[in-house]
């Protein structure tokens, strides 16, 4: 532990943002990373807990109070090297993570807990610009082949770590990018994309073969894959979007998230959008439908397209401002959150269900919307109209899409849809078929894809090697 009364004498201070009103401008990062001697003090402020709930609460389990020792005392290297035998990608949750290590901190039972994920960020992208992270190739080969399906970070992880104990790692992924939903769904104002392209150097310098444009179970069958790899893990995501079947939702003007994002992250990418209808935001009145970080990512890229306004509708009713401590703490609270995209102008409105969608010439120009009761159910007498040229549907993914790979693998599901295999081997019902990340768990978060792409790695090395000498 750095100053034994820092805690005390420092006060929590974190990263800003520039100005809504600049940062809608364009689609870059708007954080104010903080300055060194800053982030050192607030280093200080990690009491190193006897049980560190932070650690706990980070699914990657990152060393938190160590590195933030580390950090006090100026040794940014080393917090680096800690920070990486745990995190494959911290640049990645450094700016994207909600940080459930930070609600499990002990010093966020007051509300001021250490500013962990900034200091997560700053380690690493110091050590970027310091030159400190560097390919880490194996000296041994094993001549063992792995194919590896889907560039998310779930698959990345678990590329990264078996290329470098030295089997031959084939990342296969569909798009023409790799990155999953860090590429193609989440805006570049949240991640820019440089970041992933250089990973993915590193990744190939330690000698990962990437290839792009390839869907497997359409561009190679399931038989060729088995064939061709003495294991396969598969990391598809969680690809099948939750609808909305209420009348008029064949009109024009309603789309899917992830119909309308991607194109957004290819256009910032100067990429081509082929032969799709261009969905924008600009010059509309937009509704958003749902309330989490989908519907949230909907807000921020509508108002950078100019839209006229935008309203976000949840289902749910309209969470505490703060939650009790005693009954949540160390775990992640449900409380009133507001994003930045949200910050920048949208209206939200909760415990709202929508009943139907109206349009002229096949357009959408409204929605019918309801208050709903605890049960969820329309109450009588609350109907609402809202303006609407573009509906965005942001209500979560239900499970991957089974139709090809899945199916022609003949793999087990789980109740709700996901590819059945445990935290343990990671193993699928079919010999050397294992499965990681969203696919596996349902939808999710990008570090907990991480983790489980660390621990189908090893499981996947303990398979082919008999032991494993990769964390878990
Ligand atoms: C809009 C949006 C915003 C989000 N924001 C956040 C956030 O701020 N913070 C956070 O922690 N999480 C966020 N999430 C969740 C997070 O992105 C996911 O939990 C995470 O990316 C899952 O990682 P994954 O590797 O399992 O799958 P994915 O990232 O979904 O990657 C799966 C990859 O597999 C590829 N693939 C699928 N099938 C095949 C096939 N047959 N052949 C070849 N390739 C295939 C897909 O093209 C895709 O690239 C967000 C999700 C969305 C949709
Ligand atoms: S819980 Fe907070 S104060 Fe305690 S070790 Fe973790 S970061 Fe430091």
């Amino acid at each position: 532990m750095g100053k034994v009364t820092g805690f005390i004498e420092i006060e929590r201070h974190d990263r800003t943002y520039k100005p809504a009103a600049d940062r809608i401008r364009n689609f870059k990062e708007f954080v104010i990373p903080l300055e060194e001697r800053d982030l050192e003090r607030q280093a200080a402020r990690c009491m190193d807990c006897g049980i560190p709930f932070c650690h706990n609460g980070c699914p990657v389990n990152n060393q938190i109070p160590d590195w933030n020792d580390l950090v006090y005392n100026s040794d940014w290297e080393e917090a680096s090297r800690n920070l990486h035998s745990t995190n494959n990608f911290p640049e990645f949750t450094g700016r994207i993570c909600p940080a459930p290590c930070e609600a499990a901190c002990t010093l966020n039972i007051d509300d001021s807990p250490v500013t962990i994920k900034t200091i997560e960020c700053a380690i690493v992208d110091r050590a970027w610009d310091e030159g400190w992270i560097k390919p880490q190739i194996a000296e041994t080969k094993t001549g063992k082949r792995i194919a590896v399906v889907g560039s998310g970070p779930a698959g990345m992880a678990a590329a990264q770590q078996l290329a470098r104990v030295g089997h031959e790692v084939h990342l296969y992924e569909k798009n023409e990018t790799p990155g999953g939903l860090l590429r193609l769904g989440i805006p570049d104002f949240k991640m820019e994309k440089h970041l992933i392209d250089r990973r993915m150097d590193q990744m190939i310098a330690e000698g990962v073969v990437l290839h792009c444009g390839i869907h497997i179970g359409v561009d190679m069958t399931a038989a060729e894959l088995e064939a061709n790899h003495d294991a396969v893990l598969l990391c598809g995501g969680s690809e099948m979007p939750r609808d909305l079947p209420v009348d008029g939702r064949e009109l024009d003007g309603v789309h899917f998230a992830m119909d309308f994002l991607p194109q957004q992250n290819r256009r910032v990418a100067g990429s081509n959008l082929g032969e799709v209808e261009p969905i924008l935001a600009s010059a509309k009145h937009v509704v958003v439908i749902g309330g989490g970080d989908t519907g949230s990512d909907c807000i921020g890229t509508s108002i950078r397209q100019g839209a006229l306004s935008v309203v976000q509708l949840e289902i749910m009713p309209e969470p505490p401002e703060r939650e009790n401590k005693g009954l949540t703490w160390p775990h992640w609270p449900l409380k009133m959150r507001t994003s930045s995209s949200q910050e920048e102008g949208a209206e939200r409105d909760f415990a709202v269900t929508t009943m139907s969608m109206g349009g002229e010439n096949g357009h959408v120009t409204h929605i019918n919307c309801a208050r709903v009761d605890e049960k969820f159910q329309p109450i009588a007498g609350t109907e609402f109209e809202l303006k609407a040229d573009l509906v965005l549907l942001a209500m979560g993914f239900v499970h991957p899409v089974a139709e090809g790979l899945i199916n022609d693998l003949e793999l087990e599901l789980d109740g709700r849809g996901n590819v059945l295999a445990d935290t343990n081997a990671y193993a699928t019902n079919r010999d050397k078929v294992f499965s990681a990340g969203d696919m596996r768990r349902g939808q999710s978060l990008v570090v907990w894809a991480i983790r489980e792409g660390r621990q189908a790695a090893r499981s996947v090395d303990a398979f082919l090697m008999g032991s494993s000498e990769l964390p878990r």
